[in-house]
């Protein structure tokens, strides 16, 4: 067999960068077909040198101009194209085997899914993506004969617990396959034992500092406030065809455990390993084979204890209105991912306190009507209105 051919889409961010650690460690497997990014065109050149793609894309027309000049000075052969829809043509070209999905935010839906209509395996890190359109993305993946897996370290820590036949649960639920429940580990992130009252003078540097893992800004921040955990449980939900009741949310704060499943007999299985995303990366690349990732061999004698505790939703309000919007189903997962990305931007602008992101999202959720997403436009257009809620909620805070 040929080289697997993979887009990443989302190559300059954390995620991204991982990506490419794995892949040039196994040159003689993957072949590099697409880098893009939003603007940082520095960084993509340099990625560019190093891994010769056929393709570089950016979101942003000045960045590809300046990208496409300094290629050429490098007599560098890859072609730079521009936009959403170049995003989308190297998501679903023929040649291409698998895609990162790593693209922050709701902006990775489109590029996500023209890879899952394509039929790609396509590696899940843009989480955003399946909360907003969760019923839409399952749908496409089953349709077009995708095969989705699991970057989000919890998640491919679940996957790795369950069965490996798949169809079981996922046609049946989790309860066919001798499953309990699900088991989502939290850090419980940079804020798990400051005095709650002090949470309201948080700077985005403290909240970006996070313990155990080193990340991007806005799911730093996400895992600050615990939205990210009530992100992943409307994740797990889709992935693992669970209801929200059946995924317990457990504060672990060495993040060595990175999530367990607990069967009808009382067993409990759990992956543990390294805080390193090129763990999951490698997983889900080589999957259901095994490749080497980089990643430091867990040193479970330094290790020495593994705590676990209850989250307190007094804390991290967030992960109340998360479990919450679950519960409800339907577009409110929409709307909250919506607010939150438009909440978390004017933290990280300095434009509203930490604890305003819940005030924001609880209020957004409160005022906008929630209904059944059965179009792609309906979902975008309810993810509109609700960044425009937020914003003017943001303008009178
Ligand atoms: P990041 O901010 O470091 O990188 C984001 C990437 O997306 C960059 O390459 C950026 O250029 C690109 N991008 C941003 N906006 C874009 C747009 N409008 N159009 C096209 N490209 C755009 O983020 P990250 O930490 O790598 O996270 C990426 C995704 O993976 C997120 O959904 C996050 O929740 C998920 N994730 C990340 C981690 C982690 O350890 N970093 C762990 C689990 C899940
Ligand atoms: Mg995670």
């Amino acid at each position: 067999m040929g080289l697997q051919q993979v887009t990443i889409l989302g190559a300059t961010g954390s995620i991204g960068v991982s990506t490419l650690d794995v892949l040039a460690r196994h040159a003689e497997r993957y072949g590099v077909f697409a880098l893009t990014a939003d603007r940082k065109w520095q960084l993509l050149a340099m990625q560019c040198l190093q891994h010769n793609p056929r393709y570089a894309v950016l979101n942003d027309p000045n960045a590809a101009s300046l990208l496409r000049e300094a290629l050429v000075q490098q007599g560098c052969k890859t072609e730079v194209l521009v936009g959403v829809d170049a995003l989308a043509h190297v998501a679903a070209h023929s040649d291409v085997h698998v895609v990162m999905a790593a693209i922050v935010g709701a902006a990775g839906l489109l590029p996500t899914l023209a890879a899952v209509q394509s039929g790609k395996k396509v590696l899940l890190a843009n989480k955003e993506a399946l909360v907003m359109a969760g019923g839409l993305f399952t749908r496409a993946v089953a349709e077009h004969g995708a095969t989705l897996l699991p970057i989000d370290s919890e998640h491919n820590a679940i996957f790795q617990c369950l069965p490996n036949h798949r169809a079981d649960y996922l046609v049946d639920g989790l309860h066919s396959s001798g499953v309990r429940k699900i088991l989502l580990t939290a850090s419980g992130g940079p804020f798990r034992n400051t005095p709650i009252a002090d949470l309201q003078h948080v700077t985005p540097e403290q909240a970006c500092a996070h313990p155990n893992w080193s990340m991007g800004q806005k799911i730093s921040v996400d895992s600050a406030t615990m939205l990210n955990k009530g992100l992943e449980l409307i994740e797990a939900c889709w992935l693992f065809n669970a209801q929200p009741n059946q995924v317990q949310v457990v504060i672990h704060p060495q993040s060595v455990i990175h999530s367990m499943v607990e069967y009808v007999d009382g067993s409990v299985l759990a992956q543990l390993g390294n805080p390193d995303m090129r763990t999951p990366i490698a997983h889900a690349l080589a999957w259901p084979e095994r490749i080497a990732s980089g990643v430091a061999s867990l040193d479970i004698i330094a290790t020495a204890r593994l705590d676990f505790a209850a989250p307190d939703y007094q804390r991290f309000p967030c992960l109340r209105l998360a479990q919450q919007a679950a519960a409800r189903g339907a577009t409110a997962p929409t709307i909250l991912n919506a607010a939150n990305e438009i909440a978390v931007a004017a933290f990280l602008a300095r434009q509203i306190r930490f604890d305003q992101i819940a005030q924001v999202i609880a209020s957004v959720l409160d005022k906008q009507e929630v209904v059944e997403p059965d179009s792609l436009a309906l979902v975008i257009d309810c993810d509109q209105t609700a960044r425009n809620l937020a914003r003017s909620i943001i303008a009178r805070l």
